[in-house]
């Protein structure tokens, strides 16, 4: 039987690290994963999320199963950072939420309900996009298509192209978005073009599926939060996945949320049912760690603050390490760089070739993606300029 397995390639993104662990070159760089790096190099401990492990441990808490739609203050607490305390939504029961492993965990939970009640649909997802997006809804068994997002000619986002895709798409049809920091582009709708895009969803009937990663990486939390309250205003059904991985830096605890919005409670109770039944015949429940540190930390004020300010310096920092780089790159004669500034969140697509982020890895030891990928929230004042001097090097040749 095993016989008939074949060797998968491998995932294009954890392969590159594993050739950036076996690289021996002391000045070599990283910038190919999505995570927040702090200036020393390393994955941050957020203090607020510190202080809440310091408070489950004393409690010295027994490991009970928690409900298979996982721990009730969790999901008060995500859905009020979501959806804002005073979202009709919440005020009127209409929304399904459940706790997730993480925002894969919940694009995949809101993927197999989607398959159950809608066989035949098809998904579109953003040209281009984040790699698993693809990967997960076909696997879950839908056909997976694009519509455009990203224009290289102009480095920026092909507005016209995307609505009209839309416009072609039948009704049904599945459309996944990025909620805001767009992976990998950088490049995130305006408001009014929000607008116009709920405009369309509604129109022709499609389903959005809001996909929110880096909720308080690109503005602030309300501020990106804002485009959720846009599609709650709208009145269309809708998915929204989130993830607290890089939000309260908690990758490994497998931390995020699933809500499905609907038209009313009675709806609302059915949708939960359904996801309840998905989750019991994958895994069950969920693990209660990551819930009691998040939901411990939005729950206590002074935590709270000291997290919502520890994020803000994250996402100040990143900023401040895009506009190093650009001006690095300028330094270096390079000025038609200055994009990268501009984009927001962890990612910058950076326009350089297959073969310059090739020639990046093997002679100066930059790892990012062959699409241009690079994650400047990986960058530090350290190895910035080391950056910016191979950048100009594969530029020049
Ligand atoms: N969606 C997007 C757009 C992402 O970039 C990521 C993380 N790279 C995820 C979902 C998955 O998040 P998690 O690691 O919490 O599963």
């Amino acid at each position: 039987l095993f016989d008939r397995a074949e060797l998968a390639p491998a995932d294009p993104i954890l392969g590159l690290t594993e050739a950036y662990n076996a690289d021996t070159r002391p000045e070599k760089v990283n910038l190919g994963v999505g995570v927040y790096l702090g200036e020393d190099g390393k994955l941050p401990l957020m203090e607020a999320v510190r202080a809440a492990e310091e408070r489950i441990t004393q409690q010295r808490r027994a490991k009970a199963y928690l409900g298979i739609d996982g721990m009730p203050a969790y999901r008060d607490a995500v859905r009020e950072l979501i959806f804002g305390a005073d979202s009709s939504a919440l005020a009127d029961a209409r929304v399904a939420t459940v706790q997730s492993l993480g925002g894969t965990g919940a694009l995949k939970i809101g993927a197999d309900l989607l398959r159950q009640l809608s066989p035949e649909a098809t998904v579109l997802i953003s040209n281009p996009s984040w790699e698993n997006h693809r990967a997960l809804f076909t696997r879950a068994g839908f056909d997976v298509e694009t519509y455009r997002y990203y224009d290289a000619g102009i480095k920026g986002i092909d507005f016209d192209g995307m609505l009209e895709d839309l416009r072609a798409a039948e009704p049904g049809t599945v459309v996944v978005l990025h909620a805001c920091c767009h992976n990998p582009t950088g490049y995130d709708l305006g408001s009014e073009q929000w607008d116009a895009v709920i405009e369309v969803l509604a129109e022709r009937q499609l389903i959005p599926f809001l996909d929110m990663a880096y909720q308080g990486f690109g503005f602030g939390i309300e501020e990106d939060g804002a485009v959720v309250a846009k599609f709650v205003d709208s009145g269309l059904n809708f998915l929204l996945s989130t993830s607290y991985s890089k939000s309260f830096s908690l990758y490994g605890e497998r931390i995020g949320s699933l809500s499905v919005v609907l038209d009313s409670a009675e709806s609302a109770k059915k949708v939960l049912s359904q996801l309840k039944i998905v989750i019991r015949t994958n895994y069950s429940n969920p693990p209660t760690e990551g819930a009691a540190l998040v939901t411990t930390v939005l729950t206590d004020p002074d935590l709270r603050q000291s997290w919502e300010d520890e994020l803000g310096a994250m996402r100040e920092r990143i900023k401040d390490l895009r506009k190093g780089l650009v001006d690095g790159l300028a330094s270096r004669g390079i000025t038609d760089m200055g994009f990268i500034a501009e984009q927001l969140g962890m990612f910058s697509y950076s326009g350089l070739t297959k073969e310059q982020m090739v020639a990046l890895r093997t002679e100066h030891g930059v790892y990012g993606l062959d699409s241009g990928r690079m994650c400047v929230a990986a960058l530090n004042t350290g190895n910035l300029d080391y950056v910016a001097d191979a950048i100009a090097a594969v530029r020049a040749s």
